[in-house]
């Protein structure tokens, strides 16, 4: 029986505002970007309010989300190119010094239809750090619960549970 495609998931985060926005009206902002360049979004979490990572107490705290994408192609590199280009329409600045350094709008791909693709710094699917990642697993799971993880087959809420027993959560609360 052929596997279902398990849909195309967007990461989005932001810890800075820009101009009068705030973080969540950052994300709403690329949420219409998105469908205006021509991926719909059919499907959106929660927001959520989300220690830095890695922990960082002198960085905001940030909004995380995640959607799901119909992209206008089947293409991962043009869908990363048209979020890059979203991203820089928020000004967001990548800093040499730091990799995780705060930031107006990062969207990652998450999961790509279950694609796994060579480790590559262009583009690596799925995302590589988000079984780590509750600000990640846990919006993700809120649409698509019975998600699992491409490579290894176990279930997104058995590797939410793991990283709940472990010491490395990042203080996910979900806002109104
Ligand atoms: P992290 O990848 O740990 O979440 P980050 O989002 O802060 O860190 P960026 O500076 O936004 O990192 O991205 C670094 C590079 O990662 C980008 O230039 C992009 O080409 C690459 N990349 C590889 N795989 C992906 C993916 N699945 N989604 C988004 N970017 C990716
Ligand atoms: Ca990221
Ligand atoms: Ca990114």
């Amino acid at each position: 029986m052929p596997v279902e495609p398990s849909g195309i998931y967007v990461g989005l985060g932001s810890n800075l505002g820009l101009d009068a926005k705030i973080p969540r009206d950052i994300l709403h902002e690329a949420l219409v970007l998105l469908s205006q360049t021509g991926d719909s979004v059919t499907h959106l979490s929660s927001f959520w309010s989300t220690k830095a990572w890695p922990p960082n107490l002198s960085k905001p705290d940030y909004v995380n989300a995640v959607c799901r994408v119909e992209p206008q192609d089947q293409d991962p590199l043009a869908l990363l190119q048209r979020c890059q280009e979203i991203e820089a329409r928020m000004n967001r600045v990548r800093s040499p010094d730091d990799r995780w350094a705060n930031r107006t709008l990062d969207l990652d791909i998450i999961d790509y239809n279950g694609i796994v693709s060579a480790d590559c710094s262009v583009i690596t699917l799925p995302h590589p750090r988000l079984a780590e990642r509750d600000f990640v697993l846990l919006p993700l799971l809120e649409i698509a619960p019975n998600w699992r993880h491409p490579v290894t087959g176990i279930a997104g809420t058995d590797l939410l549970a793991t990283l709940q027993e472990s010491e490395n959560l990042n203080n996910c609360v979900r806002l109104d």
